[in-house]
């Protein structure tokens, strides 16, 4: 029986954080702790490996690098062939953590390097460079300039639809979390974001109505139906990713090139390849944001977590 692909899944192996980004996507700031149980995620894990094949498995969080035995949980999904690419996707502060099994089982680590992280990019560098060879792994060290503001409660039902027409999220990526697979991450937070930041109380529970339980009988006809679903997601109402002007031909050449097994593969475990491409980049733009598109940025604040004041989480 032949597989969908997927070009991308994210996977938050915990949704908390050891940083409180204001603007955080992820929503972490607003999060003490969660993990995704291991034994949950085997079980999607062992359903999702039967219909889909991904491109890239991206392991993040929240700070993927909390969960001690992450290396497990990437092992796993190798052992079932889920993917191409396993890449691991953080903040860096605990880069000197990082277990050997850990290192030899990841196929990338990509670092978010916001400004006020003590060691510099160059530092960082110089302490993984043997470790990348001698573990076979490729890194790479984003600095991160700005966010892209993307929580909202003001779009209206139009706008929210005709973003989700065109949001790239959609084309090629894919959140899976405890039990459940999502089109994408926003889903899972932005009940707790309307709460906790905007005291709005939805009377419907995203979590639950934006996803695909994984567990219920009948995946392959129900992914089916949820991956050509034209009806947008409720999350879709709160936020503008949807709105991000990902149309012209370089997202054209982009997702082409993720829809395609052999040029991720080639892309991401070529150093040279992948880090030609990213110098060229570095470029044009020194300091890229979480998200690279879009004008309503402001400066991010990084806090070290366990000096917050958990009452006082002041946001821009
Ligand atoms: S580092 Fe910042 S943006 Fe990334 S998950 Fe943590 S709080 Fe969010
Ligand atoms: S919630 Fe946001 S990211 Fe997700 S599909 Fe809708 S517009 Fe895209």
């Amino acid at each position: 029986m032949k597989k969908f692909y997927v070009a991308n899944a994210e996977i938050p192996v915990v949704e908390h954080c050891n940083l409180n980004c204001s603007l955080c996507n992820s929503h972490a700031y607003l999060i003490e702790e969660s993990n995704y149980p291991l034994d949950q995620f085997k079980a999607d894990i062992d359903v999702l490996s039967k219909y889909i094949h991904f491109g890239i498995l991206t392991f993040m969080g929240g700070e993927p690098l909390l969960c001690k035995n992450l290396d497990e949980y990437i092992s796993y999904a190798k052992s079932r062939k889920m993917g191409e690419i396993y890449r691991v996707l953080t903040n860096g502060i605990l880069y000197k953590n990082m277990s050997v099994d850990l290192m030899k089982v990841m196929d990338v680590l990509e670092i978010s390097h916001y400004p006020q992280m003590k060691e510099s990019a160059d530092d960082i560098q110089k302490y993984l460079e043997p470790l990348a060879k001698k573990y076979k792994f490729t890194f790479y060290i984003k600095n991160i300039g700005y966010f892209n503001k993307i929580d909202t409660t003001s779009i209206t039902e139009t706008e929210a639809q005709e973003g989700y027409n065109k949001c790239s999220r959609i084309f090629y990526g894919c959140s899976i979390f405890d039990g459940y697979y999502y089109k994408c991450m926003r889903p899972k937070t932005t009940n707790l974001y309307l709460e906790k930041k905007c005291g709005i109380t939805s009377e419907v529970n995203m979590r639950e109505v934006d996803g695909l339980k994984i567990s219920d009988d009948g995946f392959r006809e129900r992914f089916q139906e949820y991956f050509n679903r034209k009806e947008m997601l409720v999350a879709c109402k709160y936020c503008l990713m949807g709105l991000e002007d990902e149309t012209g031909f370089k997202y054209y050449v982009k997702h082409k090139a993720m829809n395609n097994k052999l040029i991720v593969r080639l892309y991401y475990k070529h150093r040279s390849i992948y880090h030609g491409y990213k110098n060229i980049r570095k470029l044009f733009q020194y300091d890229e944001g979480a998200h690279t598109s879009g004008n309503d940025y402001v400066k991010t604040e990084v806090h070290d977590v366990s000096k917050r004041d958990k009452q006082d989480r002041t946001l821009i």
